[in-house]
């Protein structure tokens, strides 16, 4: 009796591999959309064969294991490819053993492969609720076939309650887990969406304001210009400036409308003193409000990651160092190379924080600005770095300021190119 459930157990821990530790896995790296499913893909397969090379119980004649359950999920939740490929991995497996029965695998897993790609797109339109009954009732059903098949064949069921029950039960929970991952990795993805446009919101005040400017300026230009007595040269001069004004308004409405709208999820070589550059721009405008000045030492070394979500971390980070100057300061960023790794340094001399508020940083709603924060900015900040490989350093004094340290791997392919761009700085 151990024994059997020690097997299960293990069968149990191969199914919940792919749905539960390998995606949680990948979610917490850089890998490009197309290898994570081919690595879920592959995990569904090795799933699959270790099921069936580790079965429950020993007797020969009737193998039982939970080999269907992957052969279920595979197909019903990544479609006719990956179902056609399980398939065949079980139907291979069981042929090329010799042992007993592979009629019955044979059978079962034509069938589950096709009812798994006929449902598959209804099966993904279900709430989760339905998902899981639903996937509970076709395993069900896979496992009635099989113990009838097995009656069949050699008018014996020893398992008959192993496929009636526990392996709907296996599936119930299996299901289960993989609906709540999927809707913990979309909750986060929504809490940085929400973030995202309330920093959006809160800039649009600040824009708004430094557009007016040279719109004005512009607007002054072309009253002069209705003066008769102008000379030629000052009149190109007028128009020249106002152009320019134009100019400058339209740049800064280009940055923001770039930030404010939504980019595809695509991993790449992220350009750091450009990206830097672009979010200095969109700030720009706030720091002239709260008259804080920005200096910026920047070096275009490459790391990898999302460049909608690299803005928005770094934007983050010296949205508040502005709004700890309210008086004005200095926001000073710098970018380096230290221990082969890219430093990107962000400093204010703000009002800087206690060392309980530094521990409390990335806790969701730790605010202190009241009803004008939100206390998600630095949980974004965190969540981000973490997914970019990076690691992040705060240190902080009251009333002199903070300085925030964030360290990225270089991008592999630019890394002695970034290395010999270091040297060159440094002979500069
Ligand atoms: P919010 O900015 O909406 O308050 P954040 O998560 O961005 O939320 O920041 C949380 C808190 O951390 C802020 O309310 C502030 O007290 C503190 N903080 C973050 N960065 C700084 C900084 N550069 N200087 C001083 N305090 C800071
Ligand atoms: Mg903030």
């Amino acid at each position: 009796m151990l024994a059997i459930l020690k097997d299960f157990l293990l069968n149990l821990f191969f199914i919940l591999a792919p749905i539960f530790v390998v995606p949680l896995w990948l979610e917490e790296r850089n890998v490009p959309k197309q290898l994570k499913k081919h690595i879920l893909t592959f995990s569904f397969a090795i799933t699959t064969l270790l099921c069936m090379a580790f079965p429950i119980g020993t007797d020969t004649e009737h193998i039982y294991d939970l080999h269907q359950i992957p052969l279920w999920l595979g197909g019903l939740y990544r479609g006719a490819f990956v179902s056609f490929l399980l398939c065949a991995l079980a139907i291979g497996y069981h042929m090329l053993l010799g042992e007993g029965g592979w009629i019955i695998t044979v059978l079962s897993s034509l069938v589950i492969m096709f009812v798994s790609i006929v449902l598959s797109k209804y099966f993904l339109s279900l709430s989760a609720k339905q998902r899981i009954l639903l996937a509970f009732v076709l395993s069900a059903l896979s496992g009635m076939l099989t113990v009838i098949l097995d009656e069949m064949a050699f008018a014996s069921l020893p398992f008959w309650s192993s496929y009636l029950v526990i392996q709907p039960l296996s599936m119930a929970v299996a299901c289960y887990l993989k609906e709540m991952l999927y809707k913990n990795s979309s909750l986060r993805k929504q809490i940085i969406r929400a973030e995202k446009m309330e920093v959006v919101s809160h800039l649009a005040a600040s824009i708004s304001h430094e557009v007016r400017n040279p719109l004005t300026a512009a607007r002054g230009f072309m009253q002069l210009l209705e003066q008769s007595h102008l000379s030629l040269e000052k009149r190109k001069q007028y128009i020249q400036i106002a152009i320019e004004e134009l100019d400058r308004a339209e740049s800064i409405i280009t940055d923001y409308l770039t930030f404010a709208k939504p980019a595809p999820e695509c991993v790449e070589k992220l350009n750091v003193k450009t990206e830097i550059e672009r979010v200095i721009d969109l700030l720009r405008p706030l720091a002239n409000m709260n008259s804080v000045e920005i200096q910026s030492s920047l070096i275009p070394f490459h790391v990898k990651g999302e460049r909608e979500k690299f803005q928005q971390c770094l934007l983050n980070i010296m949205k508040n160092s502005i709004e700890a100057m309210p008086n004005g300061g200095t926001l000073d960023v710098y970018v380096s190379i230290e221990h082969d790794q890219i430093l990107i340094r962000i400093s204010d001399t703000g009002i800087g924080m206690t060392k309980e508020q530094i521990d409390r940083l990335g806790e969701p709603y730790f605010t202190t600005k009241g009803t004008k924060g939100t206390g998600l900015g630095m949980m974004v900040v965190y969540r981000i770095v973490e997914s970019m490989d990076g690691t992040i350093h705060i240190t902080s004094e009251v009333n002199k300021g903070t300085t925030v340290c964030i360290y990225f791997p270089i991008a592999q392919l630019n890394r002695s190119e970034a290395i010999n761009k270091k040297k060159n700085v440094l002979f500069i």
